[in-house]
């Protein structure tokens, strides 16, 4: 997204011609000015809103901005990397656990009293184990573990936990060589809207069930009344839905009755929708949904 921003700008500025000349700064009032009036207040790296939380497209965060908020304070090399992107960097270092940070210092910024290496949220010692779990769900092995980790999160020697989490685990190993055809992993950010939508029940409430349907990429909620959770009720208000935003790539779900029957998977093949079952063993795949049952429950 920001790299889309920039090159907009790139775009913009490209449709003028320059002519460069040299000023002197006392003739270069304007620019000179606005260099000799700082504002009045420590230099935090304002970082454009769309490139911070990318965690926020995330269907289910295992830790929460909270949480890290808190364990950078506590965290007594945290802290002070904090204080240091917040005040200026020394020239030297206290000990050896600082380098990489100070290896980064140019491209680390403080959002929220949370530390971030470019995009990437720097995540404190209590939060690892947490994260590595649930980037080790699904068993997808070394470099997807990677690949969906540098979206998101860093920490030094992040690259050799995961690859040590990854030989730790016999199924890992056994899956090494199996067909690259990886299941859907919940940190998977779909770059198109109406690509791969959630559903799941909600209720009864007032004799009712609701059909709660997520757009993962837009996180767009629609929410359907019916009698009862049957396939056939599901199916008529997926067609509605269908009729309105088009047919998505994939349906997640949990295995409900109503969507494990014959005649749901029958719709689902006939349409050209891959059905995405959430496994009693990755029961937060369908965390979106989930998730967003509880935001409507508490509306
Ligand atoms: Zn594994």
């Amino acid at each position: 997204m920001a790299a889309a921003r920039i090159q907009r700008w790139a775009w913009t500025l490209s449709t003028y011609e320059y002519k460069i000349f040299y000023k002197k700064g006392k003739k270069n009032s304007n620019p000179d000015a606005l260099s000799r009036l700082p504002l009045n207040r420590v230099g935090k790296t304002e970082v454009p809103a769309e490139m911070i939380m990318l965690m926020d497209h995330m269907d289910s965060t295992p830790v929460t901005a909270q949480q890290i908020k808190a364990w950078t304070r506590k965290d007594p090399i945290l802290g002070q990397i904090t204080n240091y992107v917040l005040k200026g960097w020394p020239n030297y270092r206290d000990n050896d656990e600082m380098k990489p940070y100070f290896s980064r210092k140019t491209e680390l910024s403080v959002f929220d009293s949370c530390l971030l290496w470019g995009n990437r949220v720097v995540i404190p010692n209590p939060g690892r184990d947490i994260i590595l779990q649930e980037l080790h769900e699904g068993h997808q092995g070394i470099s997807r573990m990677k690949v969906l980790a540098r979206g998101y999160v860093w920490w030094p020697n992040m690259d050799a936990e995961i690859e040590q989490t990854v030989r730790a685990c016999h199924k890992c190993q056994v899956n090494r060589h199996a067909p690259p055809e990886a299941p859907m992993h919940p940190w998977e950010w779909p770059s198109n809207p109406w690509s791969r939508i959630h559903i799941d029940y909600a209720g009864p409430l007032y004799g009712k069930m609701f059909l709660v349907c997520v757009d993962a990429h837009s996180k767009y909620l629609d929410v359907h009344v019916v009698n009862s959770a049957t396939s056939a009720n599901t199916i008529e208000k997926l067609r509605t839905m269908f009729a309105i935003h088009g047919l998505p790539e994939s349906i997640v779900s949990d295995n409900g009755t109503p969507f494990a029957s014959q005649e749901f998977q029958d719709f689902v093949q006939r349409n050209g929708i891959k059905h995405i079952r959430s496994s009693p063993y990755q029961p937060s795949t369908n965390g979106l949904a989930e998730r967003a049952v509880q935001t409507f429950k508490e509306g």
